[in-house]
């Protein structure tokens, strides 16, 4: 076993959960910080911790490019190098070597793409991908897939999804045979949530210093669902993924243009063909009221870069809608960012000093807008969570926001 999910309440659609991985227990719906390059940019693993993030996204591409895979694994992975002792979730590189655009080329056998960093020439297969992800060593590592453009007709969305079912079939494949591969066993974490429960895992307690505390002892694999946005192919998609067989599936291929109505109705669509016992990961979404609403719908798990990335250009998710720091209006506003957020940003500082930090370009404003951002998202979760165990799934959406949204 690698990973446990068990749904604990429902409420409509919306289901409440506890995921449990190697390295920790998540709640879900749970809302995934993105750490691209081994960090969450701006913000300490302790404060992390503190805010209460219970899984992080690492991005394979990236890491593979700098430090570069074998450097990751020869330094007991990604826990142990990040010094992160609760759970990850790499995805592919699929994603991001589908962005590069110009720098790709894809084929039956996998992608050609040239880095971002240097224009050197890189090869992706699924087999790469799977070994790099079990060199990185994440709870959670993700088929690779092909993320289909948009706009595409139906030919091209088709063949696209046919090649991200074969590749998953591949990815399955090397996974199986090379999951003892992970790097966890030869280091240690600090962890007393982990240490707390060695006792009671015979399997672990064999191996002395396992951070594999809470006795499940590998990576799992999840599939992902394309399908552009057709409907019946991405419903074919979703049953022969399941036919291949993964212990949690994504869905793909969103965020990639289309209008939010369109993104909404495919992961709706798309959740009716997915297991009810599985976990339900939708990539790359959203705003806060996106991603409150997809849990409404009965999506499990979510990431995205919108709060780091939006943080860094001063674009704060506040109770009161979106507040764009940088504005001249807040150079005397003594109050807090967000009256209802109880940050430990908005509870010392004000929108005046804010405003100066960005508006001076200090370092600390990445800092604080980044851990408000973080903190709102992460709050956001908790009251959805808390919703639905109440049983009140409508009012999550009409009661987060005290004003209209922006
Ligand atoms: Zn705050």
């Amino acid at each position: 076993m690698s990973i446990d999910f068990r749904i604990e309440a429902t409420s409509k659609q919306a289901r409440a959960g506890r995921l449990s991985t190697p390295h920790g227990e998540i709640e879900t719906p749970v809302f995934m910080p993105v750490g691209t390059a081994a960090t969450v940019k701006s913000v300490p693993q302790d404060v992390l911790e503190e805010l209460g993030v219970q899984i992080l996204l690492g991005n394979t591409y990236h890491l593979y490019l700098r430090p570069g895979i074998e450097t990751v694994r020869n330094l007991g992975g990604l826990h142990t190098f990040m010094a992160w002792p609760r759970a990850i979730l790499t995805d592919s590189g699929g994603f991001q070597v589908f962005s590069l655009n110009e720098l790709r080329k894809v084929s039956e056998d996998g992608v050609t793409f040239r880095s971002h960093l240097d224009g050197s020439s890189h090869f992706f297969s699924p087999e790469s991908a799977m070994q790099a992800q079990i060199g990185l060593g994440a709870d959670i590592i993700m088929a690779f897939d092909e993320c289909t453009e948009y706009p595409a007709d139906r030919a091209r969305t088709q063949a696209s999804m046919e090649m991200t079912l074969r590749w998953a079939a591949r990815s399955k494949k090397y996974f199986e045979e090379h999951k003892q591969e992970v790097p966890w066993k030869q280091y240690s974490v600090p962890s007393t949530q982990c240490q707390e429960k060695d006792e009671a895992t015979p399997e672990t307690a064999s191996t002395g210093n396992s951070v594999l505390g809470t006795g499940y002892s590998t990576q799992s694999l999840f599939g992902i669902v394309q399908g552009g946005m057709d409907l019946a192919l991405r419903k074919e998609s979703a049953e022969r993924t399941i036919e291949i067989g993964f212990p949690g599936y994504a869905i793909g291929g969103l965020s990639v243009g289309e209008p939010r109505e369109r993104t909404r109705e495919v992961i709706e669509a798309t959740l009716e063909h997915l297991p009810k016992d599985k976990p339900r990961y939708v990539m790359g979404v959203g705003t806060p009221e996106e991603i409150a609403d997809y849990a409404s719908l009965g999506v499990d798990m979510m990431d995205c870069v919108l709060p780091t990335r939006a943080a860094r250009h001063g674009l704060l998710f506040t109770s009161e809608g979106k507040v764009s720091i940088k504005q001249a209006r807040y150079t005397n506003d003594a109050g807090p960012l967000d009256p209802n957020c109880g940050c430990r940003v908005c509870r010392r500082y004000s929108r005046a000093y804010l405003r100066h930090l960005y508006a001076s370009n200090e370092v600390l404003a990445q800092v604080l807008n980044t851990l408000h951002n973080l903190s709102f998202y992460l709050d956001t979760m908790r009251r959805v969570r808390h919703s639905i165990r109440l049983g009140e799934e409508s009012r999550f959406l009409s009661g987060l926001w005290s004003q209209p949204k922006p």
